[in-house]
């Protein structure tokens, strides 16, 4: 079988297969970098790591560009997102960017999502972002209005083709202003014409000003990916007008169609109904989440619903994906005392095959993660009870065909986690406090900084001895 996907753009799910046979070519909507990343941009990027994992499993080469919004990003007001935070924190929009950047690698690292090929930033581009605007004017699909330019929609007929909405309907949303400069409120920026005040603006042939909020992801990909790939990925929300939008700078641009094969987009994280946004002020900060939940449990929780549902944030799935973690881990344990102990004389793993094919089935039937999941944690409940009469070989094989389906969703906690719980560690937290009690302040000393190397912290306080992850 092969692959299929839901695509936006068809409405439907269709078979993969890329423009180059082998090989994808992928880009994701990178953050906007003002603020620490939550729960929202972990369901998305969780996703789209999962996706690229799949796909190296089944053989494909994949090449994975985001981008990163560090200008251009309007709020419903019209201000730059990123220049407004600087302004509140009397600091340089450069210096905010650069700063929420790390903590958004900082944040994915720790969720164990692989950082994509390449992270190329819109401010490094403002020369391609300038040529593909005077591209457009000289194809006439743009015009300049005092100093800004603007994407003509009336020129562009298949506006509406990813947000299946007729031209009429296609009123601009919420973040594109009202503008007496534009000939229909349809029309979005690509150039702005910047306020005296503006810090980030650079010179054009129109006048000192900045990139509208579409053009940078088209001025980027065309660069690194070409006038054609194959997946373009990015949250719900970004459908209509941020996607739609993009499809008519590139295809007006190169007049190749369509620009992108396959457009995939992730159902929202919401907290009580509503989505999780910065703006809405209602968002679960990626790190907060990380002091009471292991990431791979957080990793399984979001896998554990389809890409395209809505996921509705609960603590109580989150406390039951740790127990499946539990679960997961005392399975691999078991099966590896059966490897230390020599295995048993049967060499049947046949059902190791059986399910790893239905996993597969399950990934090719529109990415079906819950399913996928489901078949995993049956596979390795099978494999350790029945671990210590299979052969040493055969064992080693299998645990290595498991391996690599847990790899896809990085569920399984590394060495140092998965020995670490908190009965273990009142334990020791317990003989450290005799030994102090003995006047052994040497020994105890020595615990607390042998724990402190492995990232748990100790605190004396009144009330007792308190430990804190200090880092994952
Ligand atoms: P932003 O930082 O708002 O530009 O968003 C970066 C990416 O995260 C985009 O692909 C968004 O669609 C996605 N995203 C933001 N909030 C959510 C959410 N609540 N649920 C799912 N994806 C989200």
């Amino acid at each position: 079988m092969t692959l299929r996907i839901y695509n936006t753009l068809s409405n439907s799910i269709e078979e993969f297969h890329p423009i180059q046979e082998g090989k994808v070519k992928m880009f994701v909507c990178g953050p906007t970098v003002y603020d620490d990343p939550h729960l929202g941009h972990a369901r998305t990027y969780s996703f789209f790591d999962v996706l690229v994992r799949f796909l190296k499993f089944s053989g494909y080469e994949v090449f994975y560009v985001m981008n990163v919004t560090d200008v251009g990003h309007l709020t419903e007001e019209g201000e730059d997102k990123i220049i407004k935070r600087a302004g509140s924190l009397g600091k340089h929009p450069m210096e905010i960017a650069d700063y929420y950047l790390w903590r958004f690698l900082e944040a994915m690292d720790k969720l164990r999502i692989a950082r994509p090929s390449m992270m190329p930033r819109a401010t490094g581009h403002i020369p391609e972002i300038i040529e593909q605007v005077s591209t457009l004017i000289n194809k006439g699909y743009a015009y300049i209005s005092n100093g800004s330019v603007y994407f003509d929609v009336s020129k562009f007929k298949d506006y509406g083709k990813l947000s299946h909405k007729k031209i009429e309907e296609l009123l601009p949303g919420a973040r594109v202003e009202i503008n007496p400069e534009k000939k229909d409120p349809r029309d979005f920026a690509l150039w702005i014409k910047a306020e005296k005040s503006h810090i980030m603006k650079w010179n054009s042939p129109w006048s000192v000003g900045y990139p509208g909020w579409h053009i940078e992801d088209t001025a980027i990909a065309l660069k690194y990916l070409g006038s054609q790939y194959d997946i373009h990925g990015g949250g719900i929300d970004l459908v209509f007008p941020h996607h739609e939008a993009e499809i008519a700078q590139a295809e007006a641009t190169t007049g190749i169609k369509p620009y992108v094969k396959y457009w995939i987009h992730t159902g929202f994280l919401t907290i009580r109904g509503e989505k999780m946004a910065k703006s809405l002020g209602n968002f679960i900060v990626i790190f907060d989440l990380l002091e009471k939940y292991r990431a791979e449990a957080i990793r399984l929780y979001l896998s554990s619903t389809h890409f395209r549902k809505p996921l509705d944030f609960d603590e109580k799935e989150l406390d039951r994906a740790e127990n499946r973690i539990n679960d997961l881990v005392n399975n691999i344990l078991a099966i590896d005392d059966a490897i230390k102990d020599g295995g048993g004389n049967s060499s049947d793993i046949s059902f190791v095959y059986d399910l790893k094919n239905k996993f597969v089935d399950a990934m090719e039937d529109n990415m079906n993660t819950p399913l996928a999941l489901q078949v995993f944690f049956k596979l390795l409940e099978n494999l350790a009870s029945k671990s210590s009469g299979i052969t040493l070989n055969k064992l080693i094989e299998a645990k290595q065909e498991t391996t690599k389906l847990s790899d896809i969703f990085q569920i399984v906690p590394k060495e140092s986690t998965i020995v670490l719980s908190e009965e273990i560690l009142s334990i020791l937290i317990e003989i450290r406090n005799k030994l102090r009690a003995m006047g052994n302040y040497q020994l105890a000393d020595e615990i607390r900084e042998k724990l402190k190397n492995v990232g748990i912290a100790l605190e004396d306080t009144k009330s007792g001895t308190k430990w804190k992850i200090v880092r994952g």
